[in-house]
């Protein structure tokens, strides 16, 4: 299995910040094949981040995807301020971030509405990642595993054959954007009960389903965290947003 790094630049970054961080980045991964390295900014740069991926790899080989932080779950309509799969698929979007604990705390998005996301992202042929995770409250009442199994059992409902199309992120809440990582022990608890989960609901069908682990992932966190067996890649925010800094955790990995 390749391993997965993408970057969830979240709300940060302009057009021109964008490509600023592009022109930096993408020479420091040429010919860097041996993981898969995704970057997720704001929908605004999408289009331009896609032009300018595209001329790169005319010029060289680069293993680096193109991904949305979200998307809505039909085609077109009235659904203002939505974007959709079609769109996404257009500029060449290869994957797409769904039931971040920010969409989920933030904006309300419940497990029916990110599985519908999720199915819809399957049939568009864009590789969904979805997140889960439990808030510090679920985790000290002992409920960290039940929560993920609901997030991840409805999450995943009606596309479990196809498991082998989808990643998911298992990101803490309490982690996220807080300096304080899941240690290793923790996030390995969690990923270890996540693998055994979808093998168990796509009947083995999971062997190119990465468990990413997501909160506070940084240069110097990223070795002891990428040892656990089955943790097999990262999904980051705030160390994502410094090419150099992004960089190097795609190197520990
Ligand atoms: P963080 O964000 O790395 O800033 O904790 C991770 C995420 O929300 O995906």
């Amino acid at each position: 299995m390749r391993y997965l790094v993408a970057a969830n630049w979240k709300m940060n970054k302009t057009v021109g910040e964008t490509l600023e961080y592009l022109d930096r980045f993408l020479p420091s991964v040429k010919d860097l094949l041996s993981v898969d390295i995704m970057i997720a900014p704001p929908f605004t740069a999408l289009s331009s981040a896609s032009i300018r991926l595209d001329a790169a790899k005319k010029e060289g080989e680069y293993n680096v995807k193109l991904g949305a932080q979200n998307m809505y779950y039909v085609e077109k309509g009235a659904f203002t301020g939505e974007i959709s799969p079609v769109m996404l698929n257009e500029l060449d979007v290869e994957y797409v971030i769904l039931g971040h604990s920010e969409r989920r705390h933030i904006f309300g998005e419940k497990d029916d509405l990110i599985n519908k996301k999720v199915i819809t992202a399957v049939e568009t042929g864009i590789r969904p990642i979805l997140c889960v995770g439990e808030t510090l409250e679920e985790r000290e009442q002992g409920k960290t595993l039940s929560v993920v199994e609901r997030q991840i059992r409805n999450g995943l409902a009606g596309v479990e054959k196809d498991m082998a199309f989808i990643d998911i992120a298992y990101e803490p809440v309490w982690a996220i954007g807080t300096g304080v990582n899941a240690t290793p022990e923790q996030a390995q608890e969690v990923h270890r009960f996540i693998r055994s989960l979808i093998n168990e609901i796509s009947k083995g069908n999971d062997s190119n389903t990465r468990i990413l682990y997501g909160g506070s992932v940084n240069e110097k966190n990223a070795r002891d965290l990428i040892k656990e067996p089955n943790v097999d890649g990262f999904l980051v925010g705030t160390a994502s947003l410094d090419p150099e800094r992004f960089y190097k955790i795609i190197t520990e990995v």
